[in-house]
């Protein structure tokens, strides 16, 4: 073979090594069956935050999926982000735009504060808001029946990372690991510097533990929720 053949034929190849994977070989989104796998939704309220840029570099490395509670008013300041979560597969919840306890708030204010929030994350990222998650989750029948309305289930968790009040990386990751349980919701915030920090390391544990990081949707597709519903029931909760 020819010294000029056998550089054409080096050259070729190298270019069918980086020529792009042909699209029928394209990955598809993982389905991800929570009746048969260890599922696990990390929820992230208040935000975007101002370190949700970091957060949602870690998930996508990790190949994580989370389930974002916006507050509008941050929704508006900070729109590239909530783009950016949709974009990357995840959850997009509605925690209210200015965060005020639902129980003390007139049915009006509610509306609007849920409405507002809607707005917001439609003009953000396309998408509307499905799952609300009341601030402090605090409901009662009144804003049960609003969140009917807009015909949204009200997702509480099964357990907090205690991330606000802690503020250290151990301290999350220790916390967040002794609840984590299979198909549980644990509430965490993306303006919590520390949460964000430890987050890598936390991420590869709970994968490590055979966790399956979903979003919410994910997690509650077998409880059939209807508008108004509160999950999980708090204890006291009367319907
Ligand atoms: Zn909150």
């Amino acid at each position: 073979m020819s010294r000029q053949i056998s550089s054409l034929l080096a050259i070729a190849a190298v270019c069918v090594t980086l020529a792009p994977a042909p699209a029928f070989a394209a990955p598809k989104k993982e389905a991800v069956d929570c009746a048969q796998v260890k599922c696990l939704a990390l929820t992230f309220d208040d935000g975007p935050g101002k370190y949700a840029g970091t957060l949602l570099d870690t998930l996508k490395k990790h190949n994580a999926k989370a389930t974002f509670f916006l507050e509008g008013q941050y929704v508006k300041s900070r729109p590239a982000y909530v783009k950016r979560m949709a974009a990357e597969g995840h959850e997009l919840g509605n925690h209210s735009y200015s965060h005020p306890d639902f129980t003390k708030s007139g049915p009006a204010t509610i509306k609007s504060e849920i409405q507002k929030t809607q707005d917001e994350v439609k003009k953000a990222a396309g998408v509307v808001p499905k799952l609300l998650r009341p601030p402090y989750g605090m409901a009662d029948m009144k804003v049960a029946d609003i969140a009917a309305q807009f015909d949204m289930p009200m997702i509480l968790w099964t357990a907090g990372s205690k991330d606000w009040s802690s503020k250290n990386v151990e301290a999350i990751q220790k916390q967040t690991l002794a609840v984590a349980q299979q198909n549980g919701i644990i509430l965490m915030h993306d303006w919590v510097k520390q949460t964000v920090d430890g987050m890598p390391s936390l991420i590869k544990t709970l994968q490590n533990k055979g966790y399956h990081l979903v979003t919410v949707s994910d997690i509650i597709k077998s409880e059939n929720l209807e508008p108004g519903d509160i999950f999980p029931v708090p204890e006291g909760w009367e319907n």
